[in-house]
């Protein structure tokens, strides 16, 4: 398998320097050149769909059974023994539970699987890296988990300072690895993730610190978050009957993996975005138009966001995979914070995605009529998730709402609604007793790269 960039202007390689390289150099992001097709529902473990699924991805540069080990080892980490489990909220009505990882959150599935196979080629190449990333929350501590300790990675991650919910935080800031640094930059989550990409930008740098990513443009993220759409189905007996996703969004990437699902064959009924009041994807969605707002702080603060980046490689798609094209479509909504799309595009993506809104309000009654009724309790990003699917669901559709973090990494939320104050898993009980270690910066390019300078060992 070859990746091509979304912008058109950089040389297809393979998957282990699309892994390596994150983000390709002409900006875009990479993509396969071509779709594999799913084979057949076959019984057997989360890890082993895993393996299957994703082999096509990886082919020829991991070896198949280095992979498949990987992958078992990978999921070996998460607490309950089907990964992600699947629970039935209301008739017709399926949360997959993507939270049982060793941060709490489904950037798990991802990046524990990333972290592995960057040690994997980084020993094969006997090189080292630094990743460094933006976080609006949940991505930093998945990130610092998978790669903790690793002798050929430094992570720095980015993260707005005093926008992340205190468990958030004490994930990044007390890890203890001298490997993994946590920097509290004085901005919004955009900042951040501007920062990070002008550190891309910058060649001298990239090139002197060997940068490298982890977040969500990293093709192998998208690529691990394929499976568990394609197990869910595969749980309810669906491989060969539609079914609709309801995916909690804020940078694309999730429910962008549900339509490569789709692509690769899954038969998908709709996709649908939730996201809270940062809703450009819902209007993109309801009015063909995209126009940036500022970001507003929610209760579901890993969808604060207004710049979902994952949304490019759909742009490319709907752009007929043109990438010069691609790219003057996102220079004009740097530049002008708004663009449209044309009516044919904008049918394309309707047929496929729908889009609703929860404002915090909403989130909080979702929440307590969960516990209510059902005795569960959902943390407000699952939440928002729920709450649009049961508005948009269609009387005979079967729903998988995707159920993206544990109630305990938002405490205050689930208190506020319910009155429970949740309880972290045995393997954090300590968290609020450990010391943090962080650096605060200013949002400012040339004092983020001293920072990553004065840390970095490669
Ligand atoms: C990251 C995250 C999201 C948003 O996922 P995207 O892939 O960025 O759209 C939703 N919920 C939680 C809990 C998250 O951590």
């Amino acid at each position: 398998m070859r990746y091509h960039s979304s912008r058109g202007q950089a040389p297809a390689i393979d998957f282990s320097d699309a892994l390596l390289g994150g983000l390709a150099p002409d900006g875009g992001l990479y993509l396969p050149e071509s779709w594999p097709v799913l084979a057949n529902a076959a019984p057997g473990s989360y890890a082993e769909l895993a393996a299957a699924v994703m082999a096509p991805f990886v082919a020829p540069v991991i070896d198949q059974a280095d992979f498949t080990a990987m992958v078992a080892d990978a999921y070996s980490m998460f607490s309950h023994p089907d990964v992600c489990p699947l629970v039935e909220l209301e008739s017709g009505h399926h949360l997959l539970e993507l939270f049982h990882g060793p941060t709490l959150a489904f950037k798990d599935i991802a990046l524990q699987l990333v972290g592995r196979l960057f040690d994997h080629e980084l020993d094969r190449r006997n090189e080292r890296v630094t990743i460094v990333g933006a976080t609006s929350g949940d991505t930093g501590s998945a990130a610092m988990e998978a790669v903790r300790d690793s002798d050929r990675v430094d992570i720095v991650i980015l993260f707005p300072a005093g926008r992340t919910s205190e468990v958030q935080r004490r994930q990044m800031t007390t890890l203890g690895s001298p490997n993994v640094h946590a920097a509290a930059v004085d901005g919004t989550f955009d900042d951040c993730q501007d920062l990070v990409k002008a550190m891309f930008a910058d060649e001298d740098f990239r090139a002197r610190s060997r940068l490298s990513a982890v977040n969500s443009i990293n093709w192998a993220r998208v690529m691990a978050q394929i499976v568990y759409y394609v197990w869910a189905a595969q749980q309810l007996g669906r491989r060969d009957t539609p079914t609709t996703f309801c995916v909690p969004t804020g940078n694309f990437g999730n429910v962008f993996a549900g339509h490569v699902a789709r692509n690769m064959g899954l038969p998908v009924e709709r996709l649908i975005v939730a996201s809270n009041t940062n809703d450009i994807l819902t209007r993109l969605i309801e009015s063909a138009e995209m126009v940036a707002e500022d970001v507003v702080p929610t209760l579901s603060p890993s969808m604060d966001i207004q710049i979902s980046s994952n949304l490019e490689r759909l742009l490319f798609e709907l752009l007929d995979g043109n990438g010069p094209a691609t790219a003057e479509l996102i220079a004009g909504f740097r530049e002008h914070g708004r663009v449209a799309l044309t009516p044919a595009q904008h049918e394309r993506l309707v047929a496929e995605f729908v889009g609703e809104r929860l404002s915090d309000t909403e989130t909080l009654e979702v929440m307590a009529d969960v516990h209510a009724t059902s005795g569960m309790v959902i943390d407000p990003h699952t939440a928002v998730g729920i709450g649009a699917a049961r508005r948009l669901r269609r009387p005979d559709e079967i729903v998988v709402t995707l159920s993206t973090a544990h109630p305990a990494k938002f405490p205050t939320a689930v208190e506020q609604a319910t009155g429970i104050r949740p309880e972290l898993p045995a393997h954090l009980a300590d968290l609020f007793d450990r010391d943090e270690v962080v650096t605060p910066l200013p949002n400012d390019l040339a004092a983020v790269e001293d920072f990553v300078d004065s840390v970095r060992r490669a």
